[in-house]
């Protein structure tokens, strides 16, 4: 099978351009004599890789200046984890705005450092719609207020910020991160896994502000602290290296593209077809999210015959469209969209679906 249009939640599609820089580079990085999975994280080449990387997301991201950029290892759940002993002192409240399961997530990875609150939740409604802000009980004294921008289960994603209280908002843009812009200067932090919209797995991105930074937090081991970590420039321990240099492979193509503004029109058109032929199919697909709540990213959907949903699988593969199995969570379909994904794909899967549609009615 030639490469075929991936729709996979995570770890998801690369740019092909970025695979053949990588292979061609594979043997011998620049003129190392060796391959960059070779070469030490504290020489040269590699620090001059690794701050072009961080130079290119703060372009890509508009990142004010005086924020941190951390690239860290263990995945957007050990940050979830180590929010709270970082930015809460020990007992502190922390309320979470819980709009799909890694809300639920980032709630429970931090329950047992912080008094984590449950400031609003959609989960009543099957996380799908966004939790009103008139609702919302905001702790005064919270350390921070966490959200989740884009819940790439649910496919629920914040499209307008709502208004904020007195606490730092961190917020996990995993699967939204650089899909369009973002006023990052609204946050107190943002993490993002890379496998998603950024890069491969195995590397998260978390950007602070200084004030954040400063905090005291809660007693933890060195090589948790990311006040330590920043000053050490992400490396108080090796890397994961080969990540590192393929995110920085593509944020450069991201950069090339055209940046967030290109990738929010190509995202957008992307999203709107796709939701369009859903809801055109007479009730042959089916989303159920809120229209004002419905995810450019990540878009779950149903056959109105589950029993038809092993057959559309299998044929979209012979058609050359992978990763549309649904979230055991939700079952059905999900199509995820993000930057790497061609329009064409997109096309390709609309005009699948029609045909499905037609020869499965
Ligand atoms: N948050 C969001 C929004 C995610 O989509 C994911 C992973 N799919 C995570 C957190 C957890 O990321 P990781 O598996 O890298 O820890």
């Amino acid at each position: 099978m030639a490469r075929a249009f991936n729709f996979s939640p995570g770890p998801a599609t690369l740019p092909e351009a970025v695979l053949l820089r990588a292979q061609a580079e594979l043997l011998e990085y620049r003129d190392c004599g060796a391959s960059v999975l070779e070469i030490s994280h504290r020489g040269a080449d590699f620090m001059e890789l690794a701050q072009r990387a961080e130079a290119d997301l703060r372009a890509l991201l508009s990142i004010p200046d005086d924020y941190a950029v951390l690239f860290t290892s263990g995945g957007a759940t050990t940050v979830q984890a180590l929010l709270p002993l970082n930015f809460a002192a020990p007992g502190q409240a922390a309320d979470y705005v819980v709009s799909g399961h890694w809300g639920k997530t980032a709630l429970r990875q931090a329950a047992t450092a912080v008094d984590a609150r449950v400031a609003a939740s959609s989960e009543g409604g099957g996380f799908r719609d966004l939790p009103e802000r008139q609702g919302w009980m905001l702790s005064p004294d919270a350390a921070y207020l966490h959200l989740t921008a884009n819940e790439t289960i649910h496919g629920v994603e914040w499209r307008q910020l709502p208004e904020f209280g007195q606490a730092p908002v961190i917020a996990d843009f995993s699967s939204s991160i650089a899909s369009e812009p973002l006023d990052v200067a609204k946050f107190g932090a943002i993490y993002a896994g890379a496998q998603k919209n950024l890069g491969p797995a195995g590397i998260t991105v978390l950007i602070v502000r200084p004030d954040l930074l400063e905090r005291e937090g809660q007693p933890r081991a060195p090589v948790l602290d990311y006040r330590a970590q920043a000053k050490a420039g992400s490396m108080l321990n090796t890397p994961p290296t080969w990540n590192w240099y393929l995110l920085g492979l593509c944020l450069r193509w991201t950069l090339d593209q055209g940046g967030v503004d290109e990738f929010a029109r190509r995202n957008a058109r992307k999203a709107a077809s796709l939701y369009a032929a859903i809801d055109g199919s007479g009730g042959y697909y089916r989303n159920e999210v809120a229209p004002r709540a419905r995810s450019r990213m990540n878009v779950p959907f149903f056959l109105h015959d589950p029993a038809l949903d092993a057959t559309f699988i299998a044929q979209a593969r012979e058609a050359g469209l992978i990763g549309l199995k649904g979230h055991r969570v939700l079952g059905g379909m999900r199509v995820s969209l993000y930057n790497a994904l061609p329009e064409d794909g997109v096309r390709a899967l609309i005009d699948f679906m029609q045909e499905f549609q037609k020869s499965h009615g």
